[in-house]
This record gives C-alpha cells, sequence and structure tokens, in this order.
C-alpha cells in the first residue's frame, strides 16, 4: 500500500498526529512481535484492520472500522474485516465487549491471555478496560453457588467526562432527594 508523502512544512496539528501515528507504529510492532512468537501470521489484512482501531483511539466498532477502511476508495469485505477482528480477538490482542459489540485495543501487557473487563458508558459509548482482578474475585465467590464461571465484568454507567457534563447541564430541578 503507497503511503501518503509526508508534509515537509508541518504544522502544530500535524505534528500531533505525527506522535499518534509513531504510538501507532510502536503498537503495530509489538502486535508484530506477538504474532512472531507465537508462530501467527500478523497478515497485511489483518494489520490494516488492527491500524484502523487503534486511529480511532484503540477502540470502535466493526462497521466503523469497515468504513474507515473502504474510505480510501479500496474494496474491502465485511467478512474480510469480521475475519482479521476474530484472529485479533482470538489471541489477545484486541478484546471484544459484549455489552456493546465494540473492540478494544488490550492495552495490556502485550499480550498476556486474561479475561478482560469494561467501564462501559451508556451516553458515548465508550467501553475502557479495567483491571478488575480484586473485584474479579469477590464476583467469583459471590456466584460460587450458582454454578456460573465469571470470565469478565462489564460494568454500565458514565464516564468521567459523560457525568460531569451531565452534572453541568441537569440542574437541581429534580427536586430533593
Ligand atoms: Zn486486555
Ligand atoms: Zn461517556
Amino acid at each position: 500500500m503507497p503511503r501518503a508523502p509526508s508534509s515537509p512544512r508541518a504544522s502544530p496539528k500535524a505534528q500531533a498526529t505525527a506522535a499518534q501515528a509513531k504510538d501507532i507504529d510502536a503498537q503495530l510492532a509489538s502486535a508484530d512481535r506477538h504474532c512472531l512468537d507465537h508462530g501467527l501470521k500478523l497478515t497485511s489484512g489483518r494489520k490494516a484492520v488492527l491500524q484502523a482501531l487503534l486511529r480511532r483511539g484503540g477502540t470502535a466498532k466493526a462497521y466503523e472500522l469497515l468504513a474507515d477502511l473502504q474510505s480510501g476508495g479500496a474494496s474491502v469485505a465485511p467478512m474480510a474485516v469480521y475475519r482479521s477482528l476474530d484472529f485479533l480477538v482470538a489471541h489477545d490482542i484486541v478484546h471484544k465487549v459484549a455489552s456493546n459489540s465494540s473492540f478494544v485495543y488490550c492495552q495490556h501487557d502485550h499480550h498476556r491471555h486474561h479475561e478482560p473487563s469494561f467501564l462501559i458508558c451508556e451516553r458515548c459509548g465508550s467501553a475502557t478496560e479495567w483491571d478488575a482482578e480484586g473485584c474479579h474475585a469477590v464476583v467469583a465467590q459471590a456466584l460460587k453457588a450458582t454454578g456460573f464461571a465469571v470470565h469478565g465484568i462489564e460494568i454500565q454507567g458514565l464516564c468521567a467526562g459523560c457525568a460531569q457534563t451531565d452534572k453541568l447541564t441537569t440542574p437541581a430541578t429534580r427536586g430533593n432527594r
């Protein structure tokens, strides 16, 4: 795939983008290494999907990634994107968030297998991976009698940004509580 030529006179905004691009390159290299170490292949198609996810800040829905990949005029089959995501999820590079069907790049030490837990914002739809280790044990213990095996915990609520906006835009008109 040809790369866009970089401008010699970078604006501050372009510089920020260059820094982001550097991060993305590092994350792609890390995924590459992880695959090599495990005898897997990060094909160009899988890499393109991962790159699109990272460009969206590490969290996106499958259709958004498809749109991004197609935006350059390339013909990308939806099935190819889903298969690439399946691969990335199966090998702990990306997690799937069950309750909102989004995909999240794993920020953890690449890429030991773990059961991810998420904080999901009902307002903006963001899903943040959360280290639930202590909580996980408590929930597993509480559910022991049911025989239910806990794999991950997904908590719904408002992210800090949305909770703050909520406070500012909801004056105390709902009476006292
Ligand atoms: Zn993770
Ligand atoms: Zn939010």
